[in-house]
C-alpha cells in the first residue's frame, strides 16, 4: 500500500517584495561571489586530489566562471564500478519502505532547505528565469521523487498470479543484476534527478554522468542526496570525459541499463556501441528520451488569443531547449495574418536578458557557444534560403552572454528541412495550409515526423480534433489538444516519446520503472 497521499509541489510565484526574492538574491549572490571547487563523489568520498579540472560559465556572462570540477580519471570510473556494485549488496536487500524514506526526505529538503541554492545554481548555471527554475529544480524533481515512491508500491502490489489451495505464487521485484549508467542533460536538473532516482528506488546502484553545462545544480542535489541518508555508493557522482567514460562503462559486464536523455546522435551512438558487445552478464536495459520538432497544428476554429500565448510560450520559454519545445507551427490560411500580427505584438516587448538579473525576465542566453553558433548559422542560412523568410527577430550577440532573439521564420515549403530539423533554441518555424486542407496538412506533419515527442492541436471544432487525434497518432507521445506543447507535469501527464525521439518510456510513470527490474515468478508447493 502506498504509504502517501502525494500532490504535486506547489510553484512559488516570487512576488518581488517577498522573502523569497531576497533568501533567492542572497543565494545567487553567494555562487557568484567565487567559484566552488567540485569534486567526484565516489562511495561517498569526494574525490579533488590530482585532478584535471574544468570550468562551468554561466551562461549570460562567459566571463564568470561558476565553479571548476574534478573530471573522472579511468581510475575512478573503476572506483565508481566497484562501490556501485559493492552497495548494491546492503542497498538491494533494503525494504522500499526503507528506500522510500530516502527519496522522499530528498524531496522535503529540495523543497525547503534548499530550495534557494537549487534555483540559484539552475538560474546561473543553467541560464534559467525563476519560473523555469521553479517547474524544473523543485517542482519537477520533487514530484519526481515522491511520485516514484507511489509508482514503486503499485508495481510491488500487482500480484499478476493466482494462488491455490497447497500452492503459494508470487512476484518478487528484483533489481537487476549490474549497475545502472545515467546519463543527464543539462537543461532540467529534474530529469538529471529522475535518470539516477528511478532505477535506486527499486534497489539499483548507479553511475551518474552529469552534463559538464549543470554540475553546479547537479552537485548539489548529490550532495543533498547524502543529507537525506542514500548510502555511500549508490549513486556516484563522475562528472568528465563523455566518450572515455562511457567506453570504460560500456566495456564492465556489470553494465546493466543505460538511463539517457540527450541528443538522437549520442543515445544512437550508444544503442550501436552497447548492441555490438557481447560480454555483458545481462541483456543491457536501454532508456532513452532524445530529440523533438514539435508541432502545434492550428485550426481555423481555434480560440486566437488562447493559441497566440501559447505557441510563444511553447515555443521560446527556456530559451526554446526544452526537447518538448514548439519548433514548428501550421496555420490555416484564412486566420494566418491574423494570428502572426498578434505573435509579433507579444514577441515585440520580449528582451533577451540575464534572468539571473532581471528573475522575471522571459528569455535568457541559450546553454553554450556551440548552441549559439549552431542557432546563428540557421539563422543566416534562413536570410538566404529563397523558401525560408524571416518575420521577427534573427538578432544574435554572443559578446557577453550567448544572446539569441526568439525567430520566427516563414517557410512557403511543407516539407522544408526548417520544419523537420532540431535546433534545440529559439527558433520557430511556420507554415500557412489552404483551410479546406486541414485532412492532408495532418498527413504531412506525420510524414515529416521523424521525430515524435510532443505535439498540440488548437480547435473548438471536435471533427478537427478527432482527425488530428486519430492522424497524428505516432507523432508526439504527448499530444495536447488546446495547450502548448511543453510543460508535461508529473502524476499527470507521464512524459516521452517515440520514433527518433527516445523509448518511451514515460519519465512520471509506473512504466518507467518496470524497466529498472527484474521480474522473478515464485512458486512454492505446500
Ligand atoms: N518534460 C518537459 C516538458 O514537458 C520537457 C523535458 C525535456 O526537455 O526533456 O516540457
Amino acid at each position: 500500500q502506498s504509504p502517501l497521499h502525494i500532490t504535486n509541489e506547489p510553484i512559488k510565484p516570487f512576488e518581488s517584495t517577498s522573502t523569497d526574492v531576497l533568501l533567492l538574491k542572497k543565494a545567487l549572490q553567494k555562487y557568484q561571489s567565487k567559484a566552488l571547487e567540485i569534486p567526484l563523489i565516489i562511495n561517498g568520498e569526494k574525490i579533488f586530489k590530482n585532478r584535471t579540472f574544468k570550468a562551468q560559465v554561466n551562461p549570460s556572462n562567459h566571463q564568470q566562471v561558476l565553479c571548476n570540477y574534478a573530471q573522472a580519471e579511468p581510475s575512478d570510473v573503476q572506483k565508481a564500478i566497484d562501490a556501485a556494485m559493492e552497495s548494491k549488496k546492503a542497498w538491494a536487500k533494503m525494504s522500499l519502505d526503507e528506500r522510500s524514506a530516502v527519496f522522499l526526505k530528498a524531496a522535503d529538503l529540495i523543497s525547503t532547505k534548499y530550495r534557494y541554492d537549487l534555483l540559484a545554481t539552475t538560474m546561473l548555471g543553467q541560464g534559467k528565469n525563476v519560473y523555469q527554475a521553479e517547474i524544473d529544480t523543485i517542482g519537477e524533481l520533487a514530484d519526481f521523487f515522491r511520485f516514484n515512491v507511489k509508482y514503486a508500491f503499485e508495481m510491488y502490489k500487482q500480484q499478476p498470479c493466482e494462488s491455490t489451495k497447497g500452492v503459494w505464487n508470487r512476484t518478487e521485484y528484483r533489481p537487476l543484476e549490474g549497475f545502472v549508467y545515467a546519463v543527464s542533460p543539462f537543461n532540467f536538473t529534474a530529469i538529471a534527478g529522475n535518470l539516477f532516482a528511478a532505477p535506486a528506488l527499486l534497489g539499483n546502484t548507479c553511475l551518474w554522468k552529469p552534463s559538464a553545462t549543470a554540475v553546479l545544480s547537479n552537485y548539489l542535489l548529490m550532495e543533498i542526496m547524502l543529507e537525506a541518508g542514500l548510502p555511500k555508493g549508490v549513486v556516484n557522482f563522475i562528472p568528465g570525459n563523455a566518450e572515455k567514460i562511457t567506453e570504460q562503462i560500456l566495456n564492465d559486464k556489470h553494465f546493466a541499463a543505460l538511463h539517457f536523455t540527450g541528443s538522437t546522435k549520442v543515445f544512437k551512438n550508444l544503442c550501436k556501441e552497447i548492441y555490438s558487445k557481447d560480454h555483458f552478464k545481462e541483456y543491457p536495459r536501454i532508456v532513452g528520451e532524445t530529440g523533438g520538432k514539435n508541432f502545434h497544428l492550428v485550426h481555423e476554429s481555434c480560440t486566437l488569443e488562447h493559441t497566440v500565448l501559447s505557441t510563444l510560450r511553447g515555443a521560446f520559454e527556456y530559451q526554446g531547449q526544452k526537447c518538448s519545445a514548439t519548433s514548428r507551427l501550421y496555420l490555416p490560411e484564412s486566420i494566418s495574418s491574423e494570428f502572426i500580427d498578434l505573435f509579433k505584438t507579444y514577441l515585440s516587448q520580449i528582451k533577451t536578458e540575464d534572468c539571473s538579473e532581471n528573475i522575471k525576465g522571459f528569455i535568457g542566453p541559450v546553454i553554450h557557444e556551440q548552441s549559439f553558433d549552431k542557432l546563428a548559422n540557421a539563422i543566416e542560412e534562413a536570410k538566404k534560403d529563397p523558401e525560408l523568410e524571416i518575420i521577427s527577430g534573427g538578432q544574435y550577440n554572443k559578446s557577453k552572454g550567448f544572446f539569441v532573439e526568439p525567430t520566427l521564420i516563414k517557410t512557403t515549403n511543407p516539407n522544408h528541412k526548417f520544419l523537420k530539423q532540431e535546433f534545440f533554441g529559439p527558433l520557430l518555424t511556420y507554415y500557412v495550409y489552404p483551410n479546406n486542407e486541414f485532412a492532408e496538412i495532418c498527413e504531412t506533419i506525420d510524414e515529416t515526423s521523424d521525430y515524435g515527442l510532443t505535439g498540440s492541436i488548437f480547435a473548438q471544432s471536435r471533427d478537427a480534433i478527432l482527425l488530428a487525434n486519430e492522424k497524428l497518432r505516432y507523432s508526439a507521445g504527448n499530444f495536447y489538444i488546446n495547450d502548448k506543447s511543453t510543460g508535461a507535469v508529473v502524476g499527470q501527464q507521464s512524459f516521452g516519446g517515440s520514433r527518433q525521439s527516445g523509448t518511451c518510456d514515460k519519465a512520471g510513470s509506473g512504466s518507467l520503472l518496470t524497466r529498472f527490474v527484474s521480474v522473478r515468478s515464485i512458486k512454492e508447493n505446500f
